[in-house]
């Protein structure tokens, strides 16, 4: 008899193989190894020293006496926090674990794995370094509060996985109240990838913004959030729809959230799609159907973006549609949201941007479009792979362009 050890990275993965041994005779599964509980052990981040610490003159200049000449010059000119401390390159990551990835409100302590995950992706694509904050109240005025007491040490804030509708006011409070860039990545870093992703299917359609009509189905934080943006680019003719169906003006269910895109029309999703010319999900699995898309407009491009299962399954509908994106690894035009996010913070912190703008999502939006050359574009390859080393640099760019512009930049 062999005795073996199955090593997996998933538990579907380890069940398979498990089950397959048995039908094996002399073999027996002594152990079985997940590898990516055994990735997370003890956490996945970690800090360290810039500079060397082997002497005493060492530590005296690194900690006391040396250190309280800097804490002076800080104290007398708070400029100078941004030269001579990690503030400028280092972002807090906040959550309350409301809306961890799809998975519900899960609370702060199970927040933080994601958290850690969104720090080293920070790190590996922008060489930013930041931290995870994960709040232990779901009450809006004590995150406003617990952020605002905690911003001398960042030089940008990161919310994530807060739930709507609480995190569009927790945002406009803080960027009110905080003179550094406050992000709610949900919506945004969602809204700069879509927008990319349409202003390259559109090309490949031959249509223009102003003249398709759009349906966005969910009107959460990434709904409202891709509603907005598209706006801002041209989009006129913008239904959304949530779980009770079309944003309609003669509904009473609404939050001010969601009436900024009432209309007249009224009804079902199914009723919203026929004849439209883009659909957006950023919904729940499963809630697309393949008579709906066919009942859409020539052409029809389809991003149905809910994670980890889509709203369709892309080959369900794959001679009908002259577009497909969704949020995966594993199809074909993933739209993911690290596209954005460390090349927005990476711009707007090297410029000590006093806020993020509307501006710079609209060129962020175009920079990451442009990367594809007419030449590579096609209806498999709408936006650029995350592991395209162009990316970061052309958002940075273009958010930085977009802050001197508007006089917001600040070094
Ligand atoms: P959220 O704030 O919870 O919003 C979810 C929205 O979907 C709500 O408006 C909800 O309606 C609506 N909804 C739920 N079931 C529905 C159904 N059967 N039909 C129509 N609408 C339905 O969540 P979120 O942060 O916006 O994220 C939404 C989805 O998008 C998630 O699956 C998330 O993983 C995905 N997402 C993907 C990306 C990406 O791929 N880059 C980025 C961000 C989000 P009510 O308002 O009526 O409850
Ligand atoms: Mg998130």
């Amino acid at each position: 008899i062999r005795e073996i050890t199955v090593d997996a990275a998933s538990s579907d993965h380890a069940e398979m193989i498990v089950q397959a041994v048995k039908a094996v005779p002399d073999i027996k599964v002594i152990d079985v190894y997940d590898r990516t509980f055994n990735l997370h052990r003890g956490g996945k981040i970690s800090i360290t020293s810039r500079i060397p610490l082997k002497s005493v003159s060492d530590l005296a200049m690194a900690y006391t006496p040396g250190v309280g000449r800097i804490c002076t010059a800080i104290a007398e000119n708070p400029e100078e926090v941004y030269n001579l401390t990690i503030k400028r390159n280092t972002v807090a990551i906040v959550t309350d674990g409301t809306a961890v990835l799809g998975l519900g409100n899960l609370g702060p302590a199970a927040a933080l794995p994601v958290m850690e995950g969104k720090a080293m992706l920070f790190k590996e694509f922008a060489g930013i370094d930041a931290f995870p904050i994960c709040l232990d109240t779901q009450d809006t005025d004590k995150i406003i509060e617990a952020v605002k007491n905690i911003a001398p040490v960042f030089g940008g804030v990161n919310l994530e996985d807060i739930a709507a509708p609480r995190c569009f006011e927790i945002e406009a409070r803080l960027r009110q109240e905080l003179d550094i860039p406050v992000f709610h990545d949900d919506q945004h870093g969602t809204a700069i990838v879509t927008l990319a992703a349409l202003y390259n299917a559109l090309k490949l359609v031959q249509k223009s913004m102003g003249d398709i009509r759009i349906v966005i189905n969910g009107a959460g934080a990434a709904g409202v959030a891709v509603a907005r943006l598209l706006r801002k680019a041209g989009a006129e003719k913008i239904w959304m729809c949530d779980s009770k169906g079309i944003l309609s003006t003669s509904r009473t269910d609404l939050t001010e959230e969601k009436r900024e895109f009432a209309v007249k029309a009224q009804g079902t999703l199914a009723g919203a799609l026929q004849g439209a010319d883009v659909f957006i999900g950023l919904s729940a699995p499963g809630v697309l159907t393949p008579e709906m898309v066919r009942s859409m407009t020539k052409d029809p491009i389809v991003f149905a973006m809910a994670n980890p299962i889509p709203e369709i399954q892309p080959e369900l509908i794959k001679d009908d549609v002259a577009v497909m994106a969704t949020g995966r690894s594993d199809y074909p035009n993933q739209i993911n949201n690290v596209l954005a996010f460390p090349g927005v913070f990476r711009g707007a912190l090297d410029c000590r941007a006093a806020t993020i703008t509307t501006t710079m999502y609209l060129e962020a939006a175009s920079a990451i479009a442009s990367l594809i050359k007419p030449s590579d574009l096609d209806k498999q390859h709408i936006v650029p792979s995350v592991f395209d080393e162009r990316v970061v640099s052309a958002v940075a760019g273009a958010v930085q362009r977009a802050a001197r512009q508007e006089g917001i930049a600040r070094g």
